[in-house]
């Protein structure tokens, strides 16, 4: 409740008040003279001053005075008599927010106590918002300072563009890399500002990011000697409006030079080593045909088992190979009309064999008047023949392996299809990893690399295509393949199609 201070000589007057403002609830102190209420002011705050202006010693002129220098926000209400309306005016002129002629009523001490009051409790709300905004705005300022701070020194390039693809920030990481110049570029579309051949087709992709055209993207810009990888987002306002795009750039020249002298280390110790084994290997053939002379049954076991972990040996090679080219980038060497159909039944006839040693039934569906595809005739085989020597490594005796090709959309989708030991919800993740086996009872005596699916996926994602797969353990699995129709093809023969529906692509995660 608010505390009042009554100051007037008269007791009358001073007994009055206590017993009015008391009974409303309000703290009411007293002080018989000027000085004895500026002391009261000393010892504790008050809400409101009643204060008679004519007084001996300190006048109430006199008193106010003191107040104002000494306690600002107090609300000062004067009391004067009839004849002295005059000082009341001068009194408001300086500062006493209003007065209360000589001799009052109850009720007009009443209402000029709760207006003064209500006024006070008002200014105090303003007063307190008004420094809330302040230290919001000292918030906001330092926050902006701090942020600024931090992109400044990051490593990594930051640049924003607006909803114009106009530069509006670029950190010295990012200036340094695109080799941009301060604080010039500012305001400059982006094409512009970059200044530099080469880069056109990438300040494009941000422009169509910053216009909503495109999602966000990530691309690799080869820069002079280096590489950098730009990931550029859209900036959404608040109601999901575009605002322009942040694109974050990060120097991988390293990484990818490591990266080709690893592919490079691998792809020279498998080729040193390729040569020797096929040799061990041709010779335990002459050995095991019995061209050498006659061999007891032990030492032909032995010699088998030596010629199959060679061979296991000659494949792991091979297959390491085959990776390190894909990740030289050396993929697609003859891309040409292909008809999968023929790549399938090549596939089918190489592993017919297999197949019948563990007796399954291996099914080829695949029309030769299936739509073509642009692709690597090598490349595709290596596809297929891994998918299907996988259904048939990881299908038990008697079970079955489909293959089936048929159009989906502008694609054409290749399943194979088995109805072996299938793969756990928790490898499924893995499978496409490079070296990943699934390791359990079922697959422990299976000889593989775990470079199979990997290579399959490269492949198939060189020629921009995807792979997804489908199992559960104990019923089989389910790779599909899709690969995109030459589009020429496909104009020519009316068959407009569209993307695959939905899927689980790649890697699947
Ligand atoms: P691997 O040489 O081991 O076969 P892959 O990369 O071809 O290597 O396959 C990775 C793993 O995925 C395999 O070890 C196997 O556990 C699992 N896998 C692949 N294909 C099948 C399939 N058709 N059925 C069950 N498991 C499979």
């Amino acid at each position: 409740m608010a505390s009042i201070l009554v100051v007037d000589d008269e007791r009358i007057i001073r007994d009055g008040c206590l017993r009015i403002l008391g009974k409303l609830g309000y703290e009411v102190r007293e002080a018989g003279s000027g000085e004895e209420g500026l002391n009261l002011l000393q010892d504790g705050p008050c809400d409101l001053l009643l204060l008679d202006l004519k007084m001996p010693g300190l006048s109430g002129m006199e008193v106010l005075q003191r107040v104002r220098e000494n306690h600002p926000g107090l609300m000062v209400v004067v009391i004067t008599g009839y004849a002295t309306v005059e000082s009341a005016v001068e009194a408001m002129k300086a500062g006493a927010y209003d007065f209360i002629p000589k001799p009052f009523t109850p009720d007009q001490l009443r209402l000029v106590v709760h207006r003064a009051l209500e006024k006070r409790a008002l200014e105090m709300e303003a007063a307190g918002l008004r420094k809330e905004r302040e230290r919001g705005l000292r918030e906001i300022a330092g926050e902006k300072s701090r942020i600024k701070t931090i992109i400044h020194c990051m490593v990594d390039g930051v640049l924003v563009t607006d909803h114009e693809g106009q530069v509006v920030l670029n950190n010295p990481a990012a200036m340094r890399m695109l080799k941009m110049t301060a604080p010039g570029d500012l305001g400059l579309p982006l094409r512009e500002a970059l200044g530099r051949d080469g880069l056109e087709a990438w300040a494009e992709k941000i422009g169509q990011v910053c216009g909503g055209k495109s999602p966000a993207v990530s691309q690799e810009i080869p820069i002079g000697e280096t590489t950098l990888m730009a990931h550029t987002a859209p900036v959404l306002g608040e109601d999901g409006e575009i605002l322009g795009a942040v694109t974050v750039l990060r120097d991988i020249g390293l990484l990818k030079a490591m990266d080709r002298m690893k592919s490079d280390f691998v792809a020279m110790v498998s080729h040193e080593l390729r040569a020797p084994l096929a040799s061990v290997e041709q010779q335990l053939s002459v050995i095991l045909a019995g061209i050498l002379g006659d061999i007891n049954e032990r030492q032909r076991d032995m010699m088998a088992r030596a010629k199959e972990r060679t061979r296991g040996l000659i494949c792991l090679i091979n297959d390491l190979l085959d990776l390190a080219k894909i990740e030289a980038g050396v993929v697609i060497q003859y891309r040409e009309r292909l008809s999968i159909a023929g790549v399938l039944e090549k596939a089918v006839e190489i592993l017919k064999g297999e197949a019948e040693a563990k007796n399954l039934t291996l099914h080829l569906s695949a029309a030769p008047s299936l739509p073509p595809v642009m692709g690597d005739q090598r490349n595709m085989e290596e596809v297929f023949l891994n998918l299907l020597s996988n259904a048939i490594k990881y299908t038990g005796e008697g079970g079955w392996v489909r293959v089936e090709a048929r159009p989906e959309g502008s694609y054409l989708c290749v399943q194979v299809e088995d109805n072996g030991i299938g793969i756990s919800p928790e490898d499924l993740p893995h499978i496409f990893d490079k070296f990943y086996r699934v390791k359990n009872a079922q697959t422990r005596k299976i000889v593989g690399t775990g470079l199979g699916l990997p290579i399959v996926k490269r492949i198939v994602e060189a020629h921009l295509g995807m792979v997804e797969v489908e199992s559960q353990p104990g019923s089989g699995s389910k790779f599909r393949v899709y690969l995109p129709l030459d589009p020429f093809w496909e104009e020519r023969h009316e068959g407009k199609h569209s993307a695959p529906d939905s899927g689980n692509f790649g890697s699947p995660s």
